[in-house]
């Protein structure tokens, strides 16, 4: 049976990659920028790196800094309501997969009508979406490459998913620097949420030649790199390879889809405001003992 593999995404990788930020936005001939991320990037510093690049280019910048950790549909429809007053036609995200999920949603609704949470499931998407430059701060969630948006419906109780073609981030600008100053904990939690994503793509009865080896060579890195980068955050070899892990398990994933663990994980954050890599580090041993036999 023939299978698409889907990729589209332009990524500028390494250290200063962040001084392309001026000539992109120049290329879409940005006039209103709007910058996302939250208090965690603004006190590590890297948001004023990315604001400095940004005002080079001459646009208006407008500022969304109220990103919380598992994103809300209220605070999805905050942001775009400031972004269509502001005629806002460049997003810039900035930070781990919270960031990147809400700027995408916000994306959405610049070019589809409202409420968000009609777009949870697979392809609902109508329009095409406004330029996204995404710029991971974390090495895990692999959400600057995706097709996939997590929100969480605080009415219902629970997260869901749009899995969208048209909301990928057009370009990424990913300098493992940016991630240097994540602390031991969140190292280790949004690593964990990477090898989830690489076993889970991996096993998925989805999966094809295409995704399998991408999955796996994203697990081989993990596995090695990880450790080194929980240990000691100043191993700027063991960032960059999770990174670079990242984007490779990502386009894996983004094909062949997850499985059982995110749906637990997701129904555990929704419940107890769990951080995402935490929640599947905690289910990924009694999942994988569960599927065993249907995957051996
Ligand atoms: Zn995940």
């Amino acid at each position: 049976m023939a299978r698409e593999f889907f990729v589209s995404s332009n990524v500028v990788f390494g250290k200063d990659a962040v001084k392309k930020l001026p000539d992109m936005l120049k290329e879409y001939e940005a006039k209103s920028v709007m910058v996302v991320y939250d208090a965690g990037v603004k006190m590590a510093g890297i948001a004023e790196k990315v604001l400095a690049e940004v005002e080079k280019a001459g646009a208006k910048v407008t500022v969304f800094d109220g990103v919380i950790p598992n994103p809300t549909n209220e605070v999805v429809e905050e942001a775009a309501l400031l972004a269509q007053k502001e005629e806002i036609d460049v997003f810039v995200a900035v930070g781990g997969g919270s960031s990147i999920d809400l700027t995408k949603a916000v994306n959405i609704l610049m070019t589809n009508p409202g409420p968000i949470g009609q777009y949870g499931g697979i392809g609902l998407v109508k329009n095409p979406v406004l330029p996204l430059i995404a710029i991971p701060t974390t090495a895990g969630t692999s959400s600057e490459i995706t097709n996939v948006v997590a929100l969480t419906d605080t009415k219902a109780v629970c997260k869901y998913v749009i899995i969208d073609n048209k909301i990928v981030a057009d370009k990424v600008i990913a300098d493992p620097e940016f991630t240097k100053t994540m602390p031991p904990s969140v190292t280790a939690a949004t690593g964990m949420d990477a090898i989830t994503h690489a076993v889970e793509s991996y096993i998925s009865n989805m999966a094809t030649p295409l995704t399998e080896y991408h999955s796996l060579k994203g697990l081989q890195i993990f596995y090695k790199y990880l450790p080194r980068a929980v240990k000691n955050g100043a191993d700027m070899e063991a960032r960059e390879q999770m990174m670079l892990g990242c984007i490779i398990a990502g386009f894996g994933f983004s094909n062949a889809n997850l499985g059982l663990v995110h749906g637990i994980a997701h129904t555990l954050s929704a419940h107890f405001h769990l951080a995402h890599g935490m929640a599947n580090a905690t289910v990924l041993p009694y999942v994988m003992e569960y599927n065993a036999d249907s995957c051996p």
